[in-house]
């Protein structure tokens, strides 16, 4: 290995603290860079346990919040090692971008997901057997030792290796039979990279639900192989389980994606901040002066259970992140407003901080299906009953990588040249 290499991933093989600052997510980049070519290629899929993670970018909290692009990340990852090179790399970065468009274009994956996860949390309240093996596979005492070391090292950090959520969905599904909804909460309260998308859709990809009929087995032969001996639960997995099925068949419906200019903005204008995207100053506020900046983190309303404290803490200090630079860019007084601890923010508080500042419009970046998007449909209509209009911006990324996931990944995978060529990356 040469001196360069070995300095890169030495800085890499430091785990980051998961700062929710952009400085802090630059140079996570800046340190990955040198390692998303041939090295994550071969390496990607080992999980060599939280100790040692410069195999992987750890990239995820901050492109979940958007204080880091996918574009950055491309781009980085491109003038290093070139699209050849980086291609793994660059083909698992625009996973995000297809999970995200292919729920855009069917939304009601989503609302049946949160209908099911509602019943599942108070079905455990009359059913004391689910309840007891939900809370074994939550606490991590199923006695599955790689599963169990999973659940409470999700529980711990905020994080999990790409493989072993792979590995432990499929566990939760096939082995411990437990409903996948439930799983997916689990996650979606504890991840700092918690994501609508790419987390609901994962598990239904890892149930076969996703692909129809394709569904992930976890083997124990796969599991040491790639855990290098860590675990290997010879003997209890269930390696032989069927995919799940389900009744509904779900057709895409056409995008709701703001065009790009996303309706006129009457001034005066206030910006509102949510965690879907805490770099609003570059895109959602093109051609925008506003007065005013509030921001609120919905990561309460990813569940009826409680969120865990890191993934609510995570989102809520990236939305003050991007409100300290709109600060910082525009001068504006900045409000912070407070969600409820279980129930979320208030619309009503937003609605007394546009009444405040005297403002006809509220600008937003665009949230896709999810928590905040049912947030704003819910505030739309109460700012709409005060005459204030309530404007979203898509960014430029969205709008070119999202229409092309309304089928498989294999569709976006081929155009990701051309893609890439759209957005200046090539
Ligand atoms: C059951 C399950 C649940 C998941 N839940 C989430 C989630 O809530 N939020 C989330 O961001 N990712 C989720 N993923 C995808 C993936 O595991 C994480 O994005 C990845 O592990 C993050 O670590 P990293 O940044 O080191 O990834 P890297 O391997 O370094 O990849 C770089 C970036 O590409 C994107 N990416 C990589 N793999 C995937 C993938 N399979 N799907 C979507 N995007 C990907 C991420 O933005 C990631 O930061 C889930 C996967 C599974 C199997």
């Amino acid at each position: 290995m040469s001196v360069d290499a070995a300095a890169a991933r030495a800085a890499a093989e430091a785990a980051p603290s998961w700062t929710p600052s952009r400085d802090a997510a630059l140079a996570r980049l800046a340190a990955f860079a040198p390692l998303s070519g041939p090295h994550y290629a071969r390496t990607r899929n080992f999980d060599f346990g939280p100790a040692r993670r410069d195999n992987v970018s750890m990239l995820s909290p901050w492109l979940r919040c958007r204080l880091l692009l996918e574009e950055e990340v491309l781009d980085a990852a491109l003038r290093g090692a070139g699209l050849e090179g980086a291609e793994k790399f660059v083909q698992e970065v625009f996973w995000r971008g297809y999970f995200k468009g292919w729920l855009e274009h069917r939304p009601d994956v989503w609302r049946r997901y949160r209908r099911e996860v509602t019943d599942l949390v108070a079905a455990m309240d009359r059913d004391g057997a689910l309840r007891r093996r939900y809370e074994n596979a939550v606490g991590g005492e199923t006695g599955i030792d790689c599963f169990d070391a999973w659940s409470r090292e999700l529980r711990d950090t905020g994080y999990l290796h790409n493989h072993a959520r792979m590995w432990f969905a499929s566990i939760w599904i096939f082995t411990l039979r437990l409903p996948w909804s439930l799983g997916a909460d689990f996650f979606y309260r504890f991840l700092l990279d918690g994501d609508p998308a790419s987390n609901t859709l994962s598990w239904r990809w890892v149930a076969g639900l996703h692909t129809r009929g394709k569904h992930y087995l976890a083997r124990a032969d796969n599991i040491r192989r790639y855990t290098e001996g860590r675990f290997y639960p010879a003997g209890r997995l269930d390696e032989c389980a069927q995919p799940l099925e389900e009744e509904i068949a779900v057709e895409p419906r056409s995008m709701q994606l703001p065009k790009k200019e996303g309706g006129a903005i009457p001034a005066p204008a206030g910006l509102l901040v949510t965690e879907e995207d805490c770099m609003p100053e570059d895109e959602a506020l093109a051609g925008v002066q506003p007065v005013a900046a509030a921001g609120l983190s919905c990561a309460a309303l990813r569940s009826p259970l409680p969120v865990s404290a890191a993934a609510a803490d995570f989102a809520q200090a990236a939305v003050s992140e991007g409100l300290k630079r709109i600060e910082a860019v525009y001068g504006l007084p900045c409000e912070r407003i407070e969600p409820g601890l279980t129930e979320g923010p208030d619309v009503d508080a937003v609605r007394r901080w546009a009444r405040a500042q005297g403002l006809s419009t509220v600008v937003t970046a665009f949230a896709p299906v999810g928590p905040a998007r049912e947030f704003l449909d819910r505030l739309r209509e109460r700012l709409t009953q005060d005459g204030v209009l309530l404007v979203e911006r898509a960014r430029r990324y969205d709008r070119v990588v999202w229409p092309h996931a309304p089928k498989g990944f294999f569709g976006l995978k081929k155009k990701i040249p051309a893609i890439l060529q759209d957005l200046n990356l090539l």
